[in-house]
């Protein structure tokens, strides 16, 4: 018998699950993590690999067959090749990915290829090593670009760089960053800063729709006829198709009513949306119940997704900060 899939109260289809394998992480981006925070879950909480198996298993079975691993920074978690190996292999998952920093890459990149990770999105703000140092706390930059290097040289694909773009900080380099995504056949995504918790509220939001402008007569771009992804993204090219540009607009143009995904944390808490409070406890019950309980447990919290953020109405709204629910 074929489940049913997931659909919230506004007839959404769920088929995404973002999942948080750490809440740390060795970078401290301002606009992610409040400075000095060290409110990290307990070691005892973390879901284990067997926990993060079962649940994927029956989110897959519900429908959700695209799961993207991430955190805090998920290269971080011991054992991250293992747990891509069973969850690459697991049936009813069509699209596993990840989304890092980048700055353990080198060293991954082509064992996670060989355990079946396809693709990657990697986080980076800047290519000038002072940008990077003050946005991240320290000079990651060479890390991260060996990181990059060797996701391509393993045949990872896509390789998608998200940029967080930000006033006064890094609006004047967004031009260099899709060259060099262009040289490179990266796609370049250029992100809204989110009123996420402290940290994500003190960062210089700058709407995109005037850097699209820019980007647009710069790299003659046109607006992409295909989806690309399955994410929110809006994706323009050059006239070639080769040099791809992806603008998240969380505020300018927030796309909740599309919203496909659901995020789980570390410590097993279902978020049902990224700028709302709505959640469900999920590690009792996986720790303490059967596969049917869970599953109507997800169901019933799935049913209850809020429309969406009030990111730009309610900034204070949100107290978590991005690296706290996954990003
Ligand atoms: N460490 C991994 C990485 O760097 O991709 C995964 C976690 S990180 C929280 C995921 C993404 O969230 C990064 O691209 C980061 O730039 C983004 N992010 C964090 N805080 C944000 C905020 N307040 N607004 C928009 N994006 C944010």
């Amino acid at each position: 018998m074929v489940p049913e899939p997931l659909i919230d109260h506004h007839g959404r289809r769920i088929d995404y699950l973002r999942l948080s394998v750490t809440d740390r992480c060795d970078l401290r981006c301002r606009y992610c993590r409040p400075a000095g925070d060290a409110s990290y879950a307990e070691r005892s909480d973390w879901l284990s690999f067997a926990e993060i198996r079962r649940v994927v298993s029956l989110f897959a079975a519900m429908g959700v067959g695209r799961v993207r691993l991430t955190g805090g920074e998920p290269l971080l978690r011991a054992g991250i090749v293992d747990l891509v190996a069973d969850l690459a292999a697991m049936p009813g998952v069509s699209d596993l990915s990840l989304s890092t920093n980048a700055t353990q890459l080198a060293r991954y990149a082509a064992r996670l290829k060989a355990a079946g990770l396809n693709r990657v999105n990697v986080s980076l703000d800047s290519l000038r090593r002072e940008c990077v140092s003050e946005l991240c706390g320290r000079d990651s930059l060479d890390a991260t670009l060996a990181g990059l290097m060797a996701a391509k040289a393993a045949g990872l694909a896509p390789i998608k760089l998200n940029m967080v773009a930000l006033r006064g900080v890094n609006d004047g380099e967004i031009e260099s960053m899709a060259a060099f995504c262009f040289e490179h056949g990266f796609i370049l995504r250029l992100i809204e800063a989110m009123p996420m918790g402290e940290a994500g509220r003190a960062a210089a939001y700058l709407p995109l729709d005037t850097v699209r402008a820019r980007l647009a007569r710069r790299f003659k771009l046109q607006p992409c006829a295909a989806e690309l992804g399955g994410g929110p993204a809006r994706y323009w090219q050059t006239a070639d198709g080769r040099g791809q540009v992806g603008f998240i607009t969380p505020l300018s143009l927030h796309f909740c009513a599309t919203c496909n995904r659901v995020r789980l944390t570390v410590d097993g808490t279902l978020y049902l949306c990224l700028g709302q409070e709505h959640k469900l406890e999920l590690r009792p019950l996986l720790r303490g119940g059967g596969d049917e309980a869970l599953c109507s447990a997800i169901r019933r919290a799935v049913a209850r997704k809020p429309w969406g953020h009030d990111f730009a109405a309610a900034p204070s709204r949100v107290l978590r900060f991005m690296s706290h629910t996954g990003g």
